[in-house]
């Protein structure tokens, strides 16, 4: 089921096309990342589904209309490090914002603790560090229990604990079986942390689905010979290949990087195989874009 379905949102500053024609859906109870460089429309798309940033043009509908229009309630987001009252507390903070929410159970204990600040919730949120705020930040998010969380870059400017708490944390609520959107432009933290991936630059969509299908480095090969049957016992035996699937004479599959056309073709001939039909084809993303997106 869908949660969010974006149609061919549009969105210019003059004449930079900060989102261009995006289609997406998001599905309940994923974790997905959009990814792409510093300026690619992360944030611009986020602000624009909820309700920040008006788009140019294109649509985009929460959870299939099921709310009839209400459903910021159930939209929780954490866009940049909030302003909370510094001389107040964790707890007093959070309750502010549960009283503009009007929730009446806010169980502002359950989220403090989800973001390891139990033992400073009577501190006032001045005393805390940056990686503290932050994630005070994310219990602010969760107050109302949404079912859907957004994140933008939520690790940024933080050092490697406090990234790796935070990740944590994200795969925390991601356990509770809600749907998580965050933007990042590392592509590390989308492969340890999402499982689906939409990969945007400049506004346009790259790619979307399975991290796993995405992200990896495998090729597809088209590979094809006179003894069918006797090939595809030798690819089936070939360390990380997969998805062997038959096309007309020949089969399509994915390799791991190390197989190339020369391993193919001696794999072949040692095994009295004549080859027929063979083509690498080039990765479905462009290394350099994942170069860039790199750590
Ligand atoms: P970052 O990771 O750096 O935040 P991003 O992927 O979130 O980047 P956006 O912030 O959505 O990207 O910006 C997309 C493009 O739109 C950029 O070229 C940016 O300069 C431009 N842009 C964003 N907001 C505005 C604005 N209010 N006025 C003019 N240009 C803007």
């Amino acid at each position: 089921m869908p949660v969010l379905s974006i149609q061919h949102l549009t969105k210019n500053y003059g004449n930079i096309k900060a989102v261009d024609n995006l289609t997406l859906e998001v599905n309940a109870g994923v974790v997905f990342g959009i990814l792409g460089p510093n300026g690619s429309g992360k944030t611009t798309t986020l602000g624009s589904i909820l309700g920040i940033i008006r788009p140019d043009s294109g649509t985009y509908r929460w959870f299939d209309g099921r709310y009839d229009g209400d459903e910021r309630m159930q939209i929780g987001a954490l866009l940049e490090t909030p302003n909370f009252y510094p001389y107040l507390s964790a707890v007093k903070n959070l309750e502010i914002i549960a009283h503009i929410k009007k929730i009446k159970d806010p169980q502002i204990d359950r989220w403090l603790e989800l973001v390891n600040l139990s033992e400073r919730r009577h501190s006032s949120f001045r005393t805390f560090s940056f990686g503290m705020k932050q994630r005070l930040g994310i219990a602010a998010a969760m107050v109302g229990d949404p079912e859907v969380l957004i994140f933008d870059e939520p690790t940024n400017g933080l050092d490697p604990n406090g990234i790796a708490e935070v990740r944590e944390i994200v795969q925390r609520i991601a356990g509770e079986g809600k749907t998580i959107i965050m933007a990042s432009h590392i592509l590390d933290e989308v492969e340890k942390v999402c499982s689906h991936v939409a990969i945007i630059k400049k506004g346009n969509l790259l790619a979307s689905g399975e991290v796993g299908a995405i992200l990896s480095n495998d090729r597809q090969v088209e590979i094809g010979a006179d003894d069918l049957p006797r090939l595809r016992e030798l690819l089936a035996a070939l360390p990380g290949v997969r998805n062997i699937t038959p096309v007309n004479r020949h089969f399509s599959l994915l390799v791991p990087p190390d197989v190339t056309a020369a391993s193919l073709n001696k794999l072949a001939f040692d095994n009295g195989l004549t080859l027929s039909h063979l083509v690498m084809k080039p990765k479905s993303l462009e290394s350099e874009f994942l170069e860039i997106t790199r750590g």
